[in-house]
């Protein structure tokens, strides 16, 4: 279903995240006849291009990332068609002028992507109302990070409050774009099977791993300010421990979806100081020119920012006390690979013989690199061989369920964009939300500052350090294998 005519501007149209997600996205939307041929992307950087040059800029973008673009030539060219450039700069007045010119918002959603460095934030807001694009029809879209704590982000949640709505505020969080984490909901929600089971009377534990093999490339600057903490565990790994830990909402809307999660990160316990293991990852042996360890891929040979991080917490409610939630997150680590994990208890009592097998029922849902969601189920080992029992899983991979056009996985930077036109914020994190986040993570970060702690270094393409699967093991339990 196409959404309605919109004028999108990006700023930081010619900045790397618009390159490799934002336009390929709206160009895969376009090809999908969901993104109307009248409306209008309008780039916004601080180069000085032309329209031509710009457009110039967008084609070789989509070449290198939106494979197949070269075989929809005529969309191709279709879609560059829509797409404009104005030279502007979010710290003064130049461009402005040229900008409100070309927005032409009679009946248009109109939507603004702030692709640039958080500090522009402010500066922009403050200048889209005071150049009158700030009205009822406009919406903003923030990138990551939203501040660096509880008391940053308060003050840019302040600010972008000072000239829109909280309606109109789209803080992005592309976890939550993900098919998948939309099927754990509709999982967890469309059946009687899993939500009598969804308490701490039925699941042992709960695991979220998202691990990257990748180091800190290019963002080595950038990320030794922030660390796995800020960079991951703050917004995307505690986005996917609400949505598995939150109440059943009353309605599938966005303040309904928004109230529930926003509990459960209130109720998470703080965390114990030997509950948590931080990291620091060494050179590749084989190849240490290409794959630095951490502290020279930033630059900063004494740094005590952790590339890793492995922790238990607890939700203090009724539904969760006394269930572990695991979460670890890091560069550098054996494989690429984001899974949530809900490992139910043993059967309590087994009417089998004891070198029969036994297996836990392990609901594991899978965000990358294939999404899907798969459940282990206990059956018998086929064949003459007597009642051996074996774990087999129950595979609800939409590649293989829908077909080979049915499952064509639409990025999330495509579904989000469209729900910012659509008006559908329930994707999205609100003000408070970020808050009681930070509010958590703030007294983890500054522990560590206040006893001086200093990561412990882990093996490249490892699961991390060791104290890692000690965390684990000393609870009689182990991580799933990455
Ligand atoms: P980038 O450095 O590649 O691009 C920055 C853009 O901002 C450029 O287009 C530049 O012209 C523009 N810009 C800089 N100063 C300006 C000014 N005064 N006025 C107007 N425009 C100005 O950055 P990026 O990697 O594309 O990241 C953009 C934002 O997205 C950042 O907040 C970043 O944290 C966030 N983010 C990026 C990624 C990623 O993969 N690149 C992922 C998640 C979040």
């Amino acid at each position: 279903i196409p959404v309605d005519p919109f004028d999108l501007v990006v700023f930081g149209g010619t900045g790397d995240l618009a390159r490799r997600k934002i336009l390929p996205a709206l160009f895969r939307r376009f090809c999908a006849g969901q993104m109307p041929e009248t409306a209008r992307i309008i780039g916004a950087a601080r180069s000085d291009m032309s329209d031509a040059s710009y457009t110039q800029m967008v084609a070789d973008a989509l070449r290198e990332f939106s494979p197949g673009a070269q075989s929809h030539a005529d969309r191709l060219r279709d879609f560059l068609g829509v797409i404009s450039y104005v030279r502007i700069d979010a710290m003064g007045e130049a461009g402005w002028a040229e900008l409100t010119q070309k927005i032409t918002s009679v009946d248009r959603v109109e939507a603004y992507y702030f692709s640039v460095a958080p500090s522009l934030f402010g500066p922009l807001a403050e200048r889209l109302q005071g150049h009158g694009l700030a009205d009822r029809n406009a919406r903003i879209v923030v990138e990551k990070p939203f501040g660096r704590d509880l008391e940053t982000a308060k003050a840019l949640n302040a600010t972008l409050a000072r000239y829109f709505d909280e309606t109109q505020i789209y803080r992005i969080d592309h976890y939550l774009g993900k098919e998948t984490v939309q099927n754990l909901m509709a999982v967890r929600f469309g059946n009687m099977l899993f939500e009598p089971l969804w308490n701490s009377q039925f699941v042992d534990h709960i695991q979220i791993t998202v691990a990257e093999t990748v180091g800190v490339g290019g963002r080595g600057e950038y990320y030794d300010r922030a660390g796995a903490m800020r960079d991951m565990v703050q917004n995307h790994l505690m986005q996917l421990l609400c949505l598995i830990a939150m109440e059943p909402p009353a309605r599938f809307d966005p303040d309904a979806v928004r109230d529930e999660k926003l509990k459960v990160i209130r109720a998470l316990e703080p965390v114990e100081p030997h509950h948590i293991v931080r990291g620091q990852y060494n050179a590749d042996p084989d190849d240490a020119d290409t794959y630095p360890d951490y502290r020279t891929a930033v630059g900063n040979p004494r740094s005590r920012t952790e590339s890793f991080v492995a922790l238990k917490t607890h939700i203090a409610n009724w539904r969760w006390a006394g269930t572990p939630f695991y979460l670890r997150t890091g560069k550098r680590m054996r494989e690429r690979s984001s899974e949530i994990s809900i490992v139910f208890k043993e059967t309590p009592h087994s009417i089998f013989a004891e070198d029969a097998g036994r297996h836990r029922n392990v609901l594991s849902i899978k965000l990358q690199p294939n999404e899907g969601i798969t459940l282990g189920v206990t059956i018998k080992e086929p064949g003459p061989g007597g009642m051996r029992l074996i774990d087999v899983p129950l595979d609800m991979t939409f590649a293989e369920a829908l077909g080979p056009d049915g499952g064509e996985t639409v990025d999330a930077y495509e579904r989000l964009i469209m729900d910012v036109i659509r008006g559908n914020q329930t994707l999205f994190m609100r003000g408070d939300e970020v808050e009681a986040a930070w509010d958590w993570t703030d007294p983890i970060i500054q522990g560590w500052t206040d006893r001086g702690d200093v990561p412990k270094p882990y093996d490249s393409l490892s699961d991390g350090p060791d104290a890692s699967a000690q965390l684990l093991v000393r609870d009689k339990r182990e991580w799933r294998k990455i």
